[in-house]
């Protein structure tokens, strides 16, 4: 056994310890991602609240293990090696929705369609936009996910994090202070949502309920099915990413069981046998043929983890 495979270990059961019957050691990757792609993770710990995430973070904070929180995995690219270090999974009570008046309190681990429906079907206008994003409530607060025009940093209120190598509590950060951006924030790869408070307003029912059709509608016409993790690029200023891309006659291009998709360009497919070796280099190729053919220099949206060296375009801070 390697010193890291014993400090693992040994943080495995320190969790164990405190959480019972909640960590898991090797668990694929491919079984937590869109993608279904990914190899082994060295320890996967379930957190059903946030007093187990806050035992968690009075280990991480001593041992300071490599990290990740996957959320619903729907932006994520994790290598065949797999992740040697410590992911958690959020669920239980952090699977939860709250509706007011004019607000929505919900539990990170919630799916953003989930939120979606329970929200409009209780005559609450504002979050359909989420029905088509196949994320988690703590994903679309660190990726600002958005669509249809909207995005996260239009409704989010406020979140409450931990951070797993800080003080052990739970702080509130109203929305200004996580400086949300395209498709990215101020998160540190430490720092875990645990809750989300949005503002939505007063409506009908079968008026918030036509609006999410329409979106479900205008989805499955234009993006396809089957294992990917949405846009990989992100659309540089005044453009669009699958546009510079379908014009640079790429659709289709494949590497091994990676294609860029023939219904949306900047969705590229992984289709059986696929590995993620196949995935990354595709993701390097299209945005090298770009590059070449444009000037343009794509930068990838899907978050990339466990490869060897940070990709042309990988957020820095990540
Ligand atoms: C078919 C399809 C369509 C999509 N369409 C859109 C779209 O229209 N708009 C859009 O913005 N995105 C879209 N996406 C991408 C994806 O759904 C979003 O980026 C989403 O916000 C990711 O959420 P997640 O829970 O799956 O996060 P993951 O993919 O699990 O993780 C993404 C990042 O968020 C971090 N993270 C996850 N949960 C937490 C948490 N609780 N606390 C702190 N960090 C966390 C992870 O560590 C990682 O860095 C699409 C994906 C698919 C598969």
């Amino acid at each position: 056994m390697t010193s890291r495979t014993q400090d693992l270990e040994a943080l495995a059961e320190e969790i164990e310890a405190r959480l019972p019957g909640r960590v898991r050691r090797r668990v694929p990757f491919a079984t937590l991602t869109t993608y279904r792609l990914g190899g082994p993770i060295g320890v996967l710990a379930e957190v059903h609240s946030d007093e187990e995430l806050l035992e968690v973070a009075r280990i991480t904070r001593e041992v300071r293990p490599r990290m990740l929180v996957i959320g619903r995995g729907s932006n994520l690219l994790v290598a065949d090696r797999g992740f040697d270090g410590l992911a958690l999974v959020l669920t239980g009570d952090l699977e939860s929705v709250e509706v007011s008046e004019g607000i929505v309190l919900a539990g990170s681990a919630t799916p953003l369609p989930v939120l979606a429906r329970r929200v409009a079907a209780l005559g609450r206008a504002g979050l359909e936009f989420y029905v088509g994003i196949p994320g988690s409530v703590g994903g679309a607060v660190a990726m600002n996910a958005g669509g249809h025009g909207h995005s996260t940093a239009e409704v989010l209120v406020r979140a409450w994090t931990v951070d797993l190598l800080g003080e052990a509590q739970l702080v509130e950060r109203p929305q200004r202070s996580l400086a949300l951006g395209y498709r990215e924030s101020a998160l540190r790869r430490s720092e875990v949502v645990v809750a989300a408070e949005f503002g939505v307003s007063v409506d009908d029912p079968e008026a918030c309920q036509a609006r999410l059709e329409e979106i479900v509608r205008w989805r499955r016409t234009h993006q396809p099915g089957g294992a990917n993790a949405g846009s990989v690029f992100r659309n540089p200023e005044g453009d669009s990413a699958g546009r510079l891309i379908d014009a640079c006659g790429l659709k289709g291009l494949r590497i091994g069981g990676a294609l860029v998709s023939a219904k949306h360009a900047n969705f590229i497919q992984a289709e059986a046998g696929a590995t993620a070796a196949d995935l990354r280099a595709l993701v390097l190729e299209v945005q090298r043929r770009v590059l070449d053919q444009t000037g343009i220099r794509l930068e990838p949206e899907l978050r990339m983890v466990g490869f060897e060296e940070t990709p042309e375009g990988e957020p820095a801070r990540r």
